[in-house]
């Protein structure tokens, strides 16, 4: 694709680095941006991440050939809502968004019978615990996976576009359905960002916290860098993909239960299985394609 004029609903890490990527790429001539923070529109139009800033979402998506909505969650419903009434006849919409279901709910709620045709859900496997577009960059995807879950209503054309363009990013594509989808990053991303969170405000809480993360080394710096993300942006995804979340939750906690009692009968034999096997998993999969 060669694109005249992209809009950019969060100009952010991922709606930021994304135009940057297909501006690098030479695959698009005008990038319009559209946020809630006037400074961080401001930082994205000075670092020539955005061409211009639209005050006014329909004046953004006039003429637009392709809109991305990067902002968190629930806000998806409102911006398509916004912008339902003003695109294009051939505009393309497509979102990052973490979660799939949900997504896939306001948009048919904001959109319409026809305009649905042409969004196209997805998700990149791309991004970092830092946030706004100071941290945008064009190789954030680079190598990386972008996960669309089209439905059996969405255009082909619209598909392919949206491909593409992520292809240009230097991304690879798999599609898949939007439960399976909730399902996985339920697993392999939501827990551990919920358990994140909750192991350091269960320390943050407590009377000498500084003192006692003063001795934490390499081990704790490395589990609790995800506590450092978006606390909106988890809050959103948590609520949207409660049940999938509860479900692997119930099972973390039947795990941990497991361990517990192996622990407090002081079973060395059954602890150390456990590591075992952990410590055998998770070298079989990092000497296998990367993720993040
Ligand atoms: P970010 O905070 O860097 O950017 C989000 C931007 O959206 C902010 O600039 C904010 O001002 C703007 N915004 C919020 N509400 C808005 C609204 N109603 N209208 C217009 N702009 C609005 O966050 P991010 O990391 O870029 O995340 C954006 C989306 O991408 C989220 O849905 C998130 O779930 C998804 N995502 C994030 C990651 C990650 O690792 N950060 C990875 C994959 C997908």
């Amino acid at each position: 694709v060669k694109l005249q004029r992209l809009a950019i609903f969060g100009a952010g890490l991922i709606g930021g680095s994304f135009a940057a990527a297909l501006k690098q790429a030479g695959a698009v001539e005008h990038v319009v941006g559209v946020g809630r923070s006037r400074a961080n529109l401001e930082r994205a139009l000075e670092l020539q991440v955005i061409d211009t800033i639209a005050i006014e979402p329909r004046s953004a998506v006039r003429d637009a050939e392709l809109v991305l909505i990067a902002v968190p969650v629930q806000q998806t419903e409102q911006v398509l809502s916004e912008i339902a009434p003003h695109v294009s006849a051939s505009c393309v919409i497509t979102d990052a968004g973490s979660t799939k279901q949900d997504v896939v709910a306001a948009a048919r709620r904001a959109l319409g019978s026809s305009l649905i045709r042409r969004f196209v859900p997805g998700h990149p496997i791309a991004g970092a615990e830092r946030s706004g577009v100071e941290a945008a960059s064009a190789a954030l995807y680079r190598d990386r996976l972008v996960v669309l879950t089209p439905t059996p209503d969405t255009d082909g054309a619209a598909i392919a576009c949206v491909r593409s363009a992520w292809g240009l990013c230097g991304a690879r594509l798999v599609e898949m359905d939007a439960k399976r989808h909730d399902e996985v990053f339920a697993a392999v991303s939501h827990l551990p960002h919920a358990l994140a969170f909750a192991l350091v405000q269960m320390y943050a809480a407590r009377p000498h916290a500084e003192e006692l993360v003063g001795f934490a080394g390499a081990g704790f710096r490395d589990f609790t860098r995800i506590a450092g993300s978006s606390p909106e942006m988890w809050r959103d995804i948590c609520i949207a993909n409660r049940d999938a979340l509860l479900a692997e939750l119930d099972a973390y906690l039947s795990a941990l239960q497991a361990l517990r009692h192996h622990l407090a009968a002081g079973d060395a034999e059954a602890l150390e299985r456990i590591f075992q096997d952990a410590r055998a998993a998770r070298s079989r999969w990092l000497s296998g394609p990367s993720s993040d």
